[in-house]
């Protein structure tokens, strides 16, 4: 039976890398979940207590606050000295994608980044990878047990109850070679679209910028929040990076993503392709989103968009 340890500074995250081993190895797995912080940890261990969660490894010291990389790293290698994992799963957070590497050369296992459809056999770690610039999707085996990091909201969160046993470690942590000099606000119009339950993303089909206007009543019937391309966001600078969608932004899964005057290329599709119903407007028939959308209108978004909007405003008096 292969030995998982998971570990996110996000629980949400967290839960969902115990649904990726249920997933991928059903019954055939141990699964021990890391719980590291700075401050009381009772709730977020009950947090933890899923079903499939045997047991949690509670590691809480003062120089974990703000999770700094080199320390996690150093908390999780002493769980692993303890638990002895196959494997250790990681959520693709940016502080998870910085432990990652440190905890592989640790423990001298393989590292897989950004996995996609995770596979676990005969102590091996299987996953596809988007490379190229989302041009080309290649599939790594690692040689041994592995350190594999997982895109959040890429499974469901772990739900049930379980009694895991917990165990405590204390940290000795090592000499760290880097400290954090500062802490800097997120620019004003940040927006965290990743659990939106729905979402309107804006293209380059938009000819000009005032244009985006257009979308805020269909949002708000919705209650949508509204997402990018990327040419809007880093190129044209017309939205915050917080909106972009897609391989370079943000991930997501909404119950509904309307995806407006966007072509549909891998880069964005990565992003956004799990979403539950995808609808596309574009005016060109053949814009590869019609090969991914479950809905498509053929149209000028500049008609499309507001007609849906009073037909849907008639519909729902919203
Ligand atoms: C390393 C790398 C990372 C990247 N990361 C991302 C990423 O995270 N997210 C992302 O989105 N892109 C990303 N890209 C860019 C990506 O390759 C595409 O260039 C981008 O997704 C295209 O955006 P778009 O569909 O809005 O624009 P376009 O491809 O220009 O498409 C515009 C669409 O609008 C339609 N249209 C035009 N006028 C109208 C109208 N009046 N009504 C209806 N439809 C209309 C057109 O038919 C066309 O299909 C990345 C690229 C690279 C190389």
């Amino acid at each position: 039976m292969s030995k998982f340890l998971v570990y996110s500074e996000d629980l949400d995250s967290e839960l969902e890398l115990v649904s990726a081993v249920a997933k991928t190895c059903g019954d055939s797995a141990q699964v021990s979940a890391a719980l590291l912080g700075s401050g009381e940890q009772k709730n977020n261990a009950a947090t933890l207590s899923v079903t499939g969660v045997a047991s949690i490894f509670q590691v809480q010291s003062d120089s974990l606050k703000d999770f700094p990389p080199e320390t996690v790293t150093d908390a999780l290698e002493q769980i692993s000295q303890d638990y002895r994992p196959d494997f250790v799963l990681i959520g693709a957070t940016k502080k998870g994608k910085e432990v990652a590497p440190r905890i592989a050369v640790r423990l001298k296992m393989g590292c897989i980044t950004d996995a996609m459809a995770p596979r676990f056999e005969d102590g091996h770690a299987l996953a596809d990878r988007v490379v190229w610039g989302g041009n080309a999707i290649s599939t790594v085996v690692s040689k041994t047990g592995a350190v594999v990091t997982i895109g959040q909201r890429a499974f469901e969160k772990a739900t049930g109850n379980s009694q895991p046993e917990l165990k405590s470690i204390t940290l000795s942590p090592k000499t760290r070679t880097s400290k954090a000099v500062g802490k800097k606000p997120k620019a004003s119009g940040e927006v965290n679209i990743k659990d939106a339950d729905a979402i309107v993303s804006a293209g380059r089909g938009f000819k000009k910028k005032e244009d985006l206007a257009l979308l805020d009543d269909l949002a708000k019937i919705l209650n949508a929040m509204i997402g990018a391309s990327r040419p809007l966001t880093s190129d044209l600078g017309w939205m915050p990076e917080s909106r972009q969608v897609g391989l370079s932004g943000t991930t997501v899964k909404p119950k509904l993503y309307i995806a407006v005057g966007i072509s549909g290329q891998i880069q964005h599709l990565t992003g956004m392709r799990d979403s539950k119903v995808i609808v596309a407007i574009n005016n060109d028939k053949n814009a590869p989103i019609f090969q991914e959308c479950d809905y498509g209108v053929v149209g000028d978004l500049y008609q499309v968009v507001p007609a849906l909007a009073k037909a849907l405003k008639s519909k729902t008096g919203r």
